[in-house]
């Protein structure tokens, strides 16, 4: 009776899973999905610890070691996600995302050990082999996912710094080639060592998901994050094949599909190929040929907030593009002040929104989306760039990478083939940054020293502020 309930709690808790994800897909509604899928894992749990029976009718024990470990890990949870920085919730959700990597690894090497140990007389001999590939699967991407992480924390966090070595490419396929044959081998082949070859498959996974994130570097970590989301989701669902618990098999299907599509979204806004990303083949080493700014033909032209207030107050159509910066600065109420204050005087206004602007997929959409922004109003790409030439000025506000010209015009960036939002097709771009230093992908940006271009430095929050100010002040 107690299984059947829990049953029913699962298809409940599946359910949310899926109503919580589409409800995500709009930021008018994602708070309240994210509530509604919370609820669902929350039966899941408490219905797994309560209701769950083993075949031979044995509850779950050891209740306070469980109940124990949820109030720390709630606690601890609960602390660093209302203490977090807007800025630093990249590499949280990293962090987040390494930690369920390592609960899928940890899941394979305990149920591996029942296996090894206590004998296999819990399994029918044809589900055995069954088992120990959900095992080996959930264990060598769970680690990946984990080590992978892990390095994606520490580089968003500007801790770790990208490394590539010679010959990387071979050393990063020959390691996946060996870890899929040793894991072969631990399943299929009957080995008396297959404790030490499986092992021998953690320690190397581990290993690979470092040399796997290790050298991507320039502008190309969003695609690496997507993808170990989705490993992450892929090797949850491993553990859910492996207790036959659906639950754990929808909500990691779930995690490992999103996260599969966000990757496709993402390469295909990098313009790269799924294949250059799992070999971390890209990114980091090309810098050394890429254009500076001795080779840039033109000169660093400054604009003052009250020349920023005239061009905007009396410009037909004005489209700002956020970044990065906009985060940092935390601008995103200021900026919508702006908005309002210059539609008010009859000036058009859209936000241009790249894909990868910012540190997380979305981080743009969440940001504006605080300040209340219309959605409407936020245009992606695609569809802003052949807007550019019909717009008078544009406000770029801690952007960089993503209207980095480079991308098309430099084969030696290592952002060379982004599309980019084509900012300079405007008639007039000013640029607001505190100074000339690069934005993520370490490199110089021939826009700011464009004709067309004017700087207005400071930071966006104070910037933006003195603006408002000042178009006020025009009447
Ligand atoms: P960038 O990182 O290219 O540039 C941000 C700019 O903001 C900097 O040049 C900085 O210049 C400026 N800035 C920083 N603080 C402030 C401030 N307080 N006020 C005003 N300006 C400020 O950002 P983009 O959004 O253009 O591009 C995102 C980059 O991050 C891409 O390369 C992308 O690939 C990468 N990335 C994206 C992820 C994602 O999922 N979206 C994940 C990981 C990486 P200055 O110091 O002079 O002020």
């Amino acid at each position: 009776m107690q299984e059947h309930i829990l049953q029913i709690v699962y298809l409940i808790a599946s359910i949310t899973f899926i109503v919580g994800l589409k409800f995500l897909g709009n930021p008018a509604t994602a708070r309240r999905g994210n509530l509604i899928a919370a609820f669902g894992m929350g039966m899941a749990i408490f219905g797994t610890i309560f209701l769950f029976t083993t075949k031979e009718g044995n509850h779950l024990g050891n209740l306070g070691f469980i109940f124990v470990a949820l109030i720390i890990g709630t606690i601890i949870g609960w602390m660093v996600a209302k203490k977090v920085k807007m800025t630093a919730m990249p590499e949280m959700v990293s962090l987040f995302n390494g930690m369920g990597g390592a609960c899928a690894m940890l899941i394979s090497v305990i149920e591996f050990q029942h296996l090894a140990h206590m004998g296999n007389s819990s399994l029918a001999p044809e589900n055995i082999t069954g088992h120990m590939l959900a095992i080996m699967l959930g264990l060598i991407i769970g680690s990946v996912s984990f080590a992978g992480s892990m390095v994606a924390w520490g580089k968003l966090s500007g801790n770790v710094k990208d490394k590539s070595f010679g010959k990387q490419q071979f050393i990063n396929i020959g390691l996946l080639l060996v870890i899929l044959v040793l894991g072969y081998m631990v399943v299929f082949g009957g080995s008396a060592n297959a404790v030490t070859l499986f092992y021998f498959v953690l320690a190397l996974s581990l290993l690979y998901g470092v040399l796997f994130v290790l050298p991507i570097g320039g502008a190309d970590m969003p695609v690496v994050i997507s993808l170990l989301n989705s490993f992450t989701g892929v090797a949850a669902a491993c553990g859910g094949f492996l207790y036959d618990n659906k639950v754990m098999m929808v909500g990691g299907i779930l995690v490992g599909s999103a996260g599969t599509l966000l990757t496709i979204v993402m390469c295909k806004a990098m313009n790269r190929s799924l294949i250059n990303v799992l070999i971390g083949n890209f990114g980091g080493g090309s810098t050394n040929a890429a254009a500076t700014s001795e080779n840039f033909a033109g000169s660093v032209k400054e604009i003052n907030a009250s020349d920023a207030a005239i061009l905007m107050r009396y410009a037909k159509k004005v489209i700002i593009v956020p970044g990065y910066g906009l985060a940092v600065a935390q601008a995103q109420h200021v900026v919508h002040d702006l908005e309002l204050l210059l539609e008010a005087e009859g000036v058009e206004v859209k936000y241009a929104i790249h894909p990868v602007a910012g540190r997380m997929p979305g981080h743009m959409n969440v940001l504006l989306a605080e300040s209340n922004v219309s959605y409407d109003k936020l245009v992606e790409m695609d569809e802003i760039n052949p807007e550019f030439k019909s717009t008078d000025v544009v406000l770029v506000v801690g952007a960089n990478d993503v209207v980095n010209p480079a991308a098309k015009s430099d084969p030696n960036s290592p952002i060379f083939g982004m599309p980019i939002l084509e900012v300079e097709e405007a008639t007039n771009v000013i640029v607001n940054k505190r100074s000339m230093k690069a934005g993520y992908a370490g490199i110089e940006n021939e826009l700011f020293y464009k004709p067309k271009t004017s700087m207005l430095f400071g930071d966006a929050k104070k910037a933006l502020t003195q603006l408002v100010a000042e178009i006020k002040a025009l009447g």
